[in-house]
């Protein structure tokens, strides 16, 4: 008999709570191996034992394994002497103490899973809790690490003999599934009223839809979180949804049962099949068909719309053969986190919603929907959240101290550091509200206790008002690294991409836009627009006066002269604006872009009021439609300041000879490349730097972007952009732990 070897095996990657451990035994079986495999804080330990050629054969199997969800990135190999295991066998986990173990993110249904909910055969038929090792509740039910049913929400179920069976066959695709449960011994769904008040039936799902055919508002409990659903085929109930939740322009989301109902709405590309599909099933966003039989209001004054598949059970049991789709929102209040408990749910959402489909699991770790944009095969994330936290990002070749980023103040996500890596957390929200300030800490504290970390560096924002600062002030004991809006943008591509040395920036966002030069540790200002005074107007909706403000800093006393309609209907306004701009106590001096889209979506009869952050600047985008990438003449001075005033007397010429709002907003972009690469192009040749990062909230806006990468490639700059976090600010953090690591190595040298 040949003799025989023994060899330990550790994965590291994604690789709990994936179906990774049943797959190894099934590999191990095959090939005749005796040995074990066990999750431990280090990753997935495994000990094969058996013939060497049998033995050799194992690792390049896993590897190609195609296995959903999981992802291996490193595997550690020791060769040892042979103990003689009898048998291949899954054992409990290690627990050593260390905690270095990776937290899976939640996991759309599956397939299979799909397949039995709607089976009346299977004993799990309509069942809201159904997942299996490749699908369910992972981060957002883990109270501990590693990722155990005993550290989870699902603690208090205790599996029925059947669910035990399944738990424990190593055949079965449910082989240490840690949620497994069925309708005899797992969570169970309820309806109430929005007192609380459960409504008495014996089917809450089938009773729940039946409301929302109806025409109500229903909040019901996900995976992670509330939703607000209404039927997307009733306008009256749109109506309401949007009037009970101030949403007054802002487009609304979709969501379908299959891609099949999808594509009768929108167009679909394979690479946003791909996103839709993908296990954090996000919203995507995409451009709608024409002449689709959705009501107006779904989506007003937008050529795009936000489309989700169904994330979890629940969702497929509302929409499957009960409606083409389903208006979908966060269960929150505007700006307040989404809600996860259900008083909370109730107290929250009661002037919302009418009934709430609500069950009997914890929440431990809510998260927002993801968002992702497609942009010629790449998808960008809008929002980094759901599905694809708490997956680190690898951004440094060698472990770094551990790091807390405060992230920004709005759209606020932040991160940590552990090893190699940066953690970023999910969607948290505006942190001048009260409660957001409370999930904010709360989260801090749950992800640096499932990840072990003490941070010994607090990296914040340079804002003294800002509830972020205060924060990072109030941790002793730590080394603190300030760290400017701008620089953190730039750096979060520079870490992204693996970028050293020196860089262009151009950063722009609401907060200013500027272009700089630096690497992570020095970063100067060169270039940018106009700087602008802005009056300090009580309701930031009113974005007339601020326009008005602008046109009679384009055109001084002239501006009464201006024979648009624009300048007709609010010349009224005038006094008041000229007196705002005389107050120099009150005045704000600002670069920012956001004043300039508002004044052309006002001038060009667009919008004269914002409802939401970003609305001009969205539906300018939206709008905008021409051919061969025209141009308005722009300036640019020798210290390579965008000349904006000299582009609004341009876009003037255009309204007086009623070229229409589309075109204006098409040349508008294609210039704002232009004049963006001319002035890169200035400062590339003098500081001899070829590399140009984009960031910030604005290049959200694609058309912008897209004009920016064509114009800076056609100047011959290699452009880099944010792919694996959003441009806004739920990539600050990134950048941010990124530069904490680079100013303490200069430190220290
Ligand atoms: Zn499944
Ligand atoms: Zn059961």
């Amino acid at each position: 008999m040949e003799h025989k070897i023994r060899r330990k095996l550790i994965f590291k990657g994604k690789v709990q709570g994936v179906g990774f451990r049943p797959t190894i035994y099934s590999i191990a079986k095959k090939l005749g191996l005796t040995g074990m495999v066990l999750n431990s804080p280090d990753g997935v330990i495994a000990e094969i034992e058996g013939i060497p050629s049998q033995v050799e054969k194992f690792l390049p199997l896993v590897n190609s394994k195609q296995m959903q969800n999981a992802k291996i990135l490193r595997v550690e190999t020791t060769d040892l002497p042979p103990i003689g295991y009898m048998s291949f066998r899954i054992l409990p986990s290690a627990n050593t103490g260390k905690k270095t173990v990776h937290i899976p993110p939640d996991i759309g249904t599956c397939k299979e899973c799909e397949k039995e909910m709607f089976s009346t055969k299977d004993r799990r038929f309509g069942y809201p809790f159904i997942n299996c090792t490749v699908c369910g509740p992972r981060f957002s039910i883990i109270k501990d690490v590693p990722f155990d049913r005993a550290k989870t929400s699902m603690s208090v179920f205790h599996m029925c003999s059947l669910c035990e069976y399944e738990y424990s066959d190593p055949n079965n695709r449910r082989f240490h599934d840690e949620s497994n449960a069925c309708d005899d011994c797992g969570p169970h769904v309820f309806l109430l009223d929005n007192y609380g008040k459960r409504v008495e039936t014996l089917d809450p799902i089938l009773r729940a839809v039946q409301f929302l055919k109806e025409g109500k508002i229903l909040a019901v409990k996900g995976f992670t979180g509330y939703h607000i659903f209404c039927d997307a085929s009733n306008p009256k109930a749109i109506e309401e949804l949007r009037k009970r939740k101030n949403i007054i322009d802002r487009p609304l989301s979709l969501m379908c049962y299959s891609l099949k109902e999808i594509k009768s709405f929108v167009k679909v590309t394979d690479k946003e099949s791909e996103m839709l599909q993908s296990s954090p099933r996000p919203i995507v966003i995409l451009k709608k068909r024409k002449g689709i039989l959705l009501p107006e209001n779904i989506a007003l004054k937008s050529e795009n719309l936000g489309v989700m598949l169904p994330f979890c059970p629940i969702h497929y049991l509302l929409v499957k053969d009960n409606f083409l789709a389903l208006v979908v929102t966060s269960g929150n209040r505007t700006g307040e986190p989404i809600t996860k408990d259900n008083d909370k749910a109730i107290k929250y959402l009661g002037g919302i919603a009418d009934y709430f489909l609500v069950d009997d699991r914890k929440i431990i770790n809510r998260s927002d929907d993801s968002i992702i944009r497609v942009l010629k095969n790449k998808p960008l994330k809008i929002r980094r959240s759901r599905g694809f936290v708490p997956d680190p990002i690898r951004i440094f070749s060698e472990s770094v101290p551990s790091i807390f980023a405060t992230g920004a103040q709005k759209g606020n996500i932040f991160g940590i550091s552990k090893g190699k890596s940066a953690i970023l957390s999910q969607y948290i929200g505006d942190l001048s509200i009260h409660d957001t300030q409370a999930f904010y800490r709360k989260s801090i504290l749950q992800m640096q206790s499932l990840f072990k970390v003490k941070p010994e560096i607090v990296v914040f924002e340079q804002n003294e008002k800002s509830y972020s600062y205060k924060f990072a002030k109030s941790i002793h004991g730590v080394k603190h690294v300030p760290v400017l809006h701008h620089h953190a943008h730039i750096a979060s591509v520079m870490a992204e991409h693996n970028i050293s040395g020196n860089v262009i920036g151009v950063a722009l966002d609401s907060q200013g836009s500027g272009i700089y030069v630096g690497d992570l540790t020095n970063f100067v200002k060169k270039g940018g627009f106009t700087q602008i005074n802005l009056p300090s107007i009580s309701s930031p909706k009113d974005i007339s006066k601020i326009a008005l403000a602008i046109l009679f800093q384009t055109f001084g006393e002239e501006v009464t002269k201006v024979k648009i309609d624009f300048i007709k209907k609010r010349i009224n306004d005038l006094k008041e604006v000229k007196r705002y701009l005389a107050d120099k106590n009150s005045l704000k001096i600002s670069d920012s872009l956001v004043s300039l889209f508002d004044t052309i979506a006002c001038v060009t009869g667009l919008c004269e009021e914002s409802n939401y952050t970003g609305q001009t600047i969205i539906e300018l985008e939206s709008i905008a439609s021409g051919k061969g990438y025209k141009s308005y003449d722009f300036d640019v001075t020798n210290d390579n300041v965008i000349d904006t005033f000299a582009l609004i007397r341009e876009i003037i010429q255009d309204i007086k000879s009623s070229v229409p709002v589309e075109n204006i907003s098409y040349k508008f972009h294609n210039t704002l490349g232009k004049a963006i690469a001319k002035a890169c192009k200035t400062i590339s040749k003098e500081q001899k730097i070829k590399k140009v990062c984009l960031s910030g909230g604005l290049f959200q806006n694609f058309l912008l972007l897209e004009a920016c990468i064509r114009e800076l490639k056609k100047v011959r700059l290699e452009v880099y952009f944010n792919e694996k976090v959003p441009s806004n600010n739920g990539g600050i953090a990134l950048g941010q732990i990124k530069i904490a690591k680079a100013v303490l190595e200069n430190l220290s040298r």
